[in-house]
């Protein structure tokens, strides 16, 4: 079943710097069929869950994660660069290989105990959902999993997400 999303993502090699390949989900995203069943596979998997809300990281998990929060007839909230969101925020600052990054969200985004869904792109050290696991959670919520199209399991990301559940659809 996902033999087909996997063909359908692009490898671009030294992007955005040498020595790093990304995995361009766009070219997934464009085909109506794939798309589709990429956000109905993740769905089928909550479904019946009590999902109140979907965290979806900027700016792919954005995507992934509205989608994601129809199909469940969830809310969706949004974690954002420093400087988007226009009301009171939380933030997390996380290292990242060089230097640091700070991802904010809404202070009144999420109510204590909401059961939330963690949504982006693609997992690769865990940094950056990590940084928004321990955001939501001081928050009050209660994380079910994070969910990723892709997983690049060599970096072990899972590890930085403890005891977080981690699902992925994709592993490379
Ligand atoms: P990390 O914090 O290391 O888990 O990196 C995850 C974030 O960086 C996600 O928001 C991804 O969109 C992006 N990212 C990291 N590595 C890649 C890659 N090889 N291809 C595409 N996106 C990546």
């Amino acid at each position: 079943m996902t033999e087909q999303l996997k063909k359908a993502i692009r490898d671009v090699p030294d992007f955005p710097k040498k020595g790093i390949l990304f995995k361009d989900i766009t070219t997934l995203c464009k085909e109506p069929a794939l798309f589709q069943r990429m956000v109905d596979m993740l769905g089928h998997r909550y479904i019946g869950k009590g999902v109140d809300l979907v965290v979806g990281i900027e700016a792919r998990g954005f995507i992934v994660g509205a989608a994601l929060a129809y199909k469940l007839g969830a809310g969706v909230v949004l974690v954002r660069k420093p400087g988007k969101l226009p009301h009171k925020t939380h933030k997390a600052t996380y290292t990242l290989e060089y230097g640091k990054d700070t991802l904010e969200i809404h202070q009144d985004a999420i109510e204590k105990g909401q059961k939330v869904i963690i949504a982006d792109d693609l997992l690769a050290t865990g940094g950056t959902a990590g940084a928004v696991a321990k955001l939501v959670s001081d928050m009050g919520a209660k994380i079910l999993e994070c969910a990723f199209i892709v997983e690049l399991e060599e970096l072990n990301g899972k590890e930085k997400l403890k005891p977080h559940p981690v699902f992925s659809l994709i592993k490379y």
